[in-house]
């Protein structure tokens, strides 16, 4: 049967990645009845201004997949990211990035396969902030001095850190899953709990509470600036990272930097019984309608969404297919080229004709 798929062509280089994604999904002879949504500035006028209308997120409800390309997030205007709107609504806690290598991508590095898991809902992005001088801020600051706190100057912003059992607690068993499902061997918990006991400490205690319930799975734990160092010295000791947001946020780069960028760096975003699937990287507006953007971080988002559809075969296939026209480098975008002006680069689609040429579709 058809898996039906929400999809969102987004904007900028979006529609053009979202349509070479379809069309190598698609040769993998796996059957998709996708409904297409849009988002975006695009649209925002025939929804009374809203960028992201309620029939959007109400056929993710109701397939439960998604499949989405970049969406531009305007400078002023008071327009909120799509992006963060979609997953506050939709409650979408874990982020997930693999950062694999694949032979013939310029890197520092050739062996990385690491999978990062971010808490998407907590830590110092929930958003609540104070701006130094306001009144709010000044009242904290009594209410901390009262409480025995100091602060070494009272001219200061304050971000609060909310780290809680429960979204602790539901990333590293999303993690152990994850692995589990993924044929992963181990999960390490990034942290901070030296320094800061009741936040970092409570998730390096409820992890390892978590890990107890998981003894198939091994498991460790890493002070984050240990394991930023550890990465780049000894990326093959690692597997599966769970990390809370902010250095979920940072590690996740990291990790993209290591298997050659942007380009290549697919993900997804969990939910109770929702997932969407999306690259790492942005809209780059500049590069859009030119037939010009590399697809492959969208193409192997497509790959995660395969195999979360159970379709493993084709997901292995696909992979396959992505990697033997890296490794042979001829059908590659510009930026995978040795020089980003090099002739011989070729466009979004003509990947996505290389990549059906070996899956046996004749384009
Ligand atoms: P970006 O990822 O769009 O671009 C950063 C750099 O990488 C640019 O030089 C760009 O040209 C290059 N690049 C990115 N993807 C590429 C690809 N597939 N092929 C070739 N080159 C590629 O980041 P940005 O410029 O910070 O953001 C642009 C817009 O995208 C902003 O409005 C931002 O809010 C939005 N954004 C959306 C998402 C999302 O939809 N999830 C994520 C990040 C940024």
């Amino acid at each position: 049967m058809a898996h039906r798929v929400t999809l969102i062509p987004g904007d900028g280089i979006g529609p053009e990645l979202t349509e070479a994604t379809r069309r190598v999904l698609e040769a993998t002879g796996a059957e998709f009845d996708w409904d297409v949504q849009h988002a975006g500035a695009d649209v925002m006028d025939e929804h009374g201004g809203n960028p992201l209308p309620e029939q959007v997120l109400a056929s993710i409800r109701a397939n439960g997949v998604a499949l989405k390309g970049p969406i531009t997030t305007p400078v002023g205007g008071g327009f909120r990211s799509v992006n963060v709107t979609l997953r506050k609504a939709l409650d979408l806690y874990a982020q997930v990035r693999p950062c694999k290598s694949y032979a013939g991508v310029r890197s520092r590095f050739d062996d990385v396969d690491l999978v990062v898991i971010r808490e998407n809902t907590e830590d110092l992005y929930a958003g609540i902030e104070y701006e130094e001088g306001t009144g709010a801020a000044e009242e904290l600051i009594e209410w901390i001095e009262r409480q025995g706190g100091t602060l070494r100057h009272r001219d200061a912003g304050i971000s609060v850190k909310p780290l809680s059992i429960t979204g602790s607690r539901r990333i590293v068993e999303f993690a152990f899953e994850y692995a589990r499902r993924n044929g992963r061997r181990k999960v390490t918990a990034v942290h901070k709990a030296n320094i800061m006991k009741f936040t970092d400490g409570l998730y390096l205690r409820v992890a390892r509470e978590v890990a107890e319930e998981n003894t198939d799975m091994e498991f460790d734990d890493r002070i984050v600036d240990n394991m930023s160092m550890q990465l780049v010295q000894r990326p093959e000791e690692y597997d599966v990272l769970v990390c809370p947001n902010l250095y979920g946020d940072i590690v996740s780069d990291l990790c993209a930097g290591m298997i050659g960028g942007l380009g290549m760096a697919p993900g997804a975003n969990f939910g109770e019984g929702i997932a969407i699937f999306e690259p790492t990287h942005g809209s780059a507006p500049k590069y859009a309608g030119q037939n010009k953007a590399n697809p492959m971080a969208q193409m192997l988002s497509g790959v995660m969404m395969l195999r979360y559809l159970e379709e493993t075969d084709a997901a292995m296939r696909l992979e396959e297919a992505i990697a033997d026209v890296i490794r042979e480098g001829a059908s590659v975008t510009y930026d995978m080229k040795p020089s980003r002006d090099d002739p011989t680069a070729v466009g979004t689609s003509d990947v996505a004709g290389a990549i059906m040429d070996k899956l046996g579709v004749r384009v």
